[in-house]
């Protein structure tokens, strides 16, 4: 005999069960990206469908608000490296989804709101460019002709290297459609978004697993809550495999320093290099860099969220080398944000049960991806 689904939670007043309690027709968990945007669209395109959102932590605890903020579809060197592993279509179709994920989030949001930048994005290269290279930007720039409507996406802009104050680099190709933003005000304007649209979002709600009765899901928290629910959606990006187990996303750990503020610093941007692995730009005038993780991969695939000393120095090296040389910094923030990959690079959006589907592994690309991810999602669950 299977027990009632409200038996296991709380003895709930009867006020809490027609209110907060009451039957859900969605249960998204987690509120990162993937879980506020999926919100949004489902709130949007299916109004008076009654949505919750669990998310574990007291805010969201995983990749959306510990990433670079950039708004970006991917630097010359990573997007060949894209073609290497996925074929040029599915790059192509990646590269899409981001491009139009960029435009959304500006249409949705005003600029000033999340500090949208339109600073431009960067690559450098410690290499003079070869014909081999520029022969394969020019092949890029034709696809992403396509796609954004742009002569010519990628130019080569090595006089700038200078302008930024740029050490140790022998070229760099500009990349003016993209840019960065606040990812902390971000989250918050998704958040409030919800909100308004009529989504309960409840943080410290961790979802230790579910059970499906008589067509309904009972979806558990830790600490004896539990909710009711027509239907799941799981956005738990790396911590996926704990709530699904025949689910595949491997954990990497992304970590990231900021410098001090440092007066008259030139660099203004979003830069890349060494394929995607290294990334940093200006927060006002001091310095954010994230990256290195290309150096220890085995252990930074990992869900613990502490920084490591063989990746800090690395990045602290780059600085030191490449950025602000001459020491007049200090490191004044450190921490790790973790992003959930498969073995792909492709985002895994599956019904994975009745009634229960997942929206997971962004690939370290959820910024622009999220609100494209949604949008399909969305399709899924028609
Ligand atoms: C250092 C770093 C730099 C990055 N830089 C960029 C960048 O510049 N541009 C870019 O596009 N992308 C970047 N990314 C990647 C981007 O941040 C992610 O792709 C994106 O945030 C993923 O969103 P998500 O919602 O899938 O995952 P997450 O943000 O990880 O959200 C998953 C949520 O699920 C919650 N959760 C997990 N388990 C449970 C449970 N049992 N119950 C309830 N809640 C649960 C977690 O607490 C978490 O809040 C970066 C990531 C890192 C770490």
């Amino acid at each position: 005999m299977r027990p009632n689904l409200y038996f296991r939670s709380m003895q709930l007043s009867a006020w809490e069960k027609e209110s907060f309690f009451a039957p859900q027709d969605i249960v998204i968990i987690g509120s990162g990206l993937v879980g506020l945007w999926c919100a949004r669209e489902l709130a949007i395109h299916r109004p008076g469908t009654k949505i919750t959102i669990l998310e574990r932590g007291f805010i969201p605890a995983g990749a959306s608000t510990r990433n670079a903020g950039f708004s970006c579809f991917g630097s010359p060197t990573e997007l060949l490296n894209d073609v290497a592993l996925l074929g040029a279509d599915r790059m192509w179709e990646i590269v899409e989804m981001r491009y139009q994920g960029m435009q959304k989030i500006t249409q949705v949001f005003n600029e000033d709101l999340i500090d949208y930048e339109r600073s431009g994005g960067y690559e450098v290269y410690t290499n003079p460019r070869n014909e081999t290279f520029s022969a394969q930007v020019e092949w890029l720039n034709q696809g992403l002709h396509r796609i954004s409507g742009r002569e010519q996406c990628f130019t080569w802009a090595d006089s700038k290297l200078g302008e930024f104050g740029l050490h140790g680099f022998a070229s760099m190709i500009e990349n003016e459609l993209e840019g960065f933003l606040h990812s902390g005000k971000l989250l918050q304007a998704l958040v409030r978004e919800v909100q308004n649209l009529g989504v309960q979002v409840f943080a410290g709600a961790a979802v230790s697993g579910w059970e499906q009765f008589n067509g309904k899901i009972s979806v558990d928290c830790k600490g004896g809550w539990s909710f009711s629910t027509e239907r799941l959606l799981v956005c738990t990006n790396a911590f996926t495999s704990l709530l699904c187990p025949g689910v595949r996303v491997l954990p990497g750990r992304g970590q990231v320093i900021l410098t001090s503020p440092v007066p008259g610093l030139k660099l203004r941007g979003a830069f890349h290099f060494e394929d995607g692995f290294y990334y940093f730009r200006n927060l006002g005038e001091r310095v954010l860099l994230g990256g290195a993780r290309n150096k220890a991969f085995e252990t930074e695939q990992t869900t613990s969220m502490d920084t490591s000393e063989a990746i800090q120095s690395a990045l602290e090296d780059f600085v030191a080398t490449h950025i602000l040389p001459g020491g007049a910094f200090t490191i004044e923030q450190r921490w790790s944000g973790i992003m959930g990959f498969t073995d792909d690079k492709q985002p895994i959006l599956q019904k994975v049960d009745d009634r229960v589907y997942i929206a997971v592994s962004c690939n370290g690309m959820g910024v622009a991806l999220a609100p494209i991810i949604a949008e399909k999602v969305c399709e899924m669950m028609n």
